[in-house]
């Protein structure tokens, strides 16, 4: 077959390799400059960095593979986290059972609650029977209101905005099981997290190459215009006025993107599309001359304007970045909000008192550079009965599938996932196109 893909990130790279292997032609259409899709980077100092913090879980087994694969298995740290989160104006550690003890913005018999809600929930292996109860109602009954307004309330908020009350009890499970499964240690109290010396660019841009040396195609900054379907079969890509022929497409874009480069799917398609809903993920990337806490992951459960503040050079050396130390401020908004009209010296200026806020004495003469990053696909909004909205691959048009991360439920969104799915509806695509041959 000749197969087109629509987009270069880590999903469609990982179908182009599988399709590839299996003696099919691909080509693959990208709107930007670069591979690497979510995981796009820039540079700071001289070395690439990743435009949205990236970091692997030790059960990314997929994502390790690929790494590996690509012969950069040495260049793969896994380093014990620093994590906290802030409440009241002040920074409590948050990694060991102890520190939950220790969390005092919460009364001690919701301590209690919280922990034993979470023991209970990383045992749990069957996420179905969350999929119909809100994260809220599920952990308010669990661990009462003041506890929930202490840890959960303000980190669903600060996720999904407005959506927060309708976000299904799954992706919380999601968050503590899976992130419990990435741990070891008594009470599972070591985390581990992986990065990829010199940015996750490195790999994938490995896997790019191999799609190349095999006779693939990758076209860079070309925009798809429309996926064409003639009499309910695709018959190609139109990009940049050209059309170009195809036995097979597949549309590895969001459901929002996807809705508008094909507008001939069948109607009840477009309608299972417009079903999820989105945040817009956005990163504010400061470059300081110093450090502005001690933690690299700092979730926010009090009412900043930024969700989560991430401090790269706590977890990978300054001096790997020219001495800057990194710092991503993290806030997904929804369509519409003003955030998304602001650039990053106006979104700096309304994130002010919330720096000071994580560091009374931050002054905004530490920060050299300044970058502001937005990603309309950023997070599909898991709601309940989710299971129920996610689209099929098989787009009912013969020849066109979709994949992307509203299908990787219950997991959440990552490069692990992805590069799975990237696997399967390849797989699934081949095994149709032998069916009807
Ligand atoms: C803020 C943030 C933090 C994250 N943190 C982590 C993390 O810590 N660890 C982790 O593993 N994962 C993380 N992820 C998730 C991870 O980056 C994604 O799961 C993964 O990169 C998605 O890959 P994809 O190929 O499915 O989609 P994408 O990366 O979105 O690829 C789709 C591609 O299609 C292209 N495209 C869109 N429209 C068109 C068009 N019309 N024509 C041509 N091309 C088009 C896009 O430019 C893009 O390159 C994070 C994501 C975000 C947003």
């Amino acid at each position: 077959m000749n197969i087109g893909i629509v987009g270069a990130g880590v999903l469609g790279l990982a179908a182009a390799r599988k399709f590839q292997q299996a003696g099919h032609q691909v080509t693959i259409f990208e709107s930007r400059d670069d591979v690497g899709g979510q995981v796009v980077t820039f540079e700071i100092g001289g070395e690439r960095i990743e435009c949205f913090y990236h970091h692997l879980f030790t059960n990314d087994t997929v994502a390790v593979r690929y790494i590996e694969d690509m012969g950069l298995g040495d260049r793969l740290r896994w380093i014990e986290p620093s994590n906290a989160i802030l409440r009241n104006g002040r920074i409590f550690p948050f990694v060991s059972p102890l520190d939950l003890l220790r969390y005092t913005a919460v009364p001690l018999a919701g301590r209690i609650r919280l922990g034993l809600a979470a023991v209970w929930l990383r045992r749990q292996k069957d996420y179905k029977k969350y999929e119909q109860v809100t994260a809220r109602h599920w952990m308010e009954r669990a661990v009462g209101r003041r506890a929930f307004e202490g840890v959960w309330g303000p980190l669903l908020r600060g996720k999904f905005a407005d959506q927060a009350d309708n976000v299904g009890m799954t992706w919380l499970w999601g968050k503590i099981y899976l992130r419990f499964a990435s741990r070891s240690g008594a009470g599972g109290h070591k985390e581990q997290l992986g990065y990829l010396e010199g940015s996750f660019n490195t790999y994938i841009e490995r896997i790019a190459e191999r799609v190349r040396e095999a006779g693939g195609t990758i076209r860079l900054e070309t925009l798809v215009d429309e996926v064409t379907i003639s009499a309910g079969r695709v018959s190609g890509i139109r990009a940049g006025g050209v059309d170009h022929a195809f036995d097979a497409v597949l549309m590895t874009t969001p459901n929002i993107v996807t809705r508008k480069i094909a507008p001939q799917l069948p109607v009840p398609y477009q309608e299972q599309l417009d079903k999820v809903r989105y945040q817009w993920a956005t990163c504010l990337v400061l470059a300081l001359d110093r450090k502005l806490s001690d933690v690299y992951w700092l979730s926010v459960a009090d009412d900043l304007p930024f969700v989560a503040v991430v401090e790269h050079t706590n977890f990978i050396p300054a001096s790997r970045y020219g001495g800057n130390h990194i710092v991503y401020l993290s806030n997904y908004v929804s369509p519409g909000d003003p955030v998304l009209g602001m650039d990053a010296g106006e979104v700096f200026e309304h994130y002010l008192a919330g720096l000071k806020a994580v560091n009374p004495v931050f002054d905004r003469s530490w920060v050299r550079e300044m970058w502001l990053f937005k990603d309309p696909g950023g997070q599909p909004v898991i709601t309940t009965n989710y299971a129920s909205t996610i689209p099929d691959m098989r787009t009912g048009v013969d020849g066109l599938y979709l994949a992307n991360t509203t299908q990787v439920y219950p997991e959440d969104r990552g490069q692990n996932y992805s590069l799975r799915l990237g696997e399967r509806v390849a797989e699934l695509m081949m095994k149709d196109a032998a069916t009807s041959a």
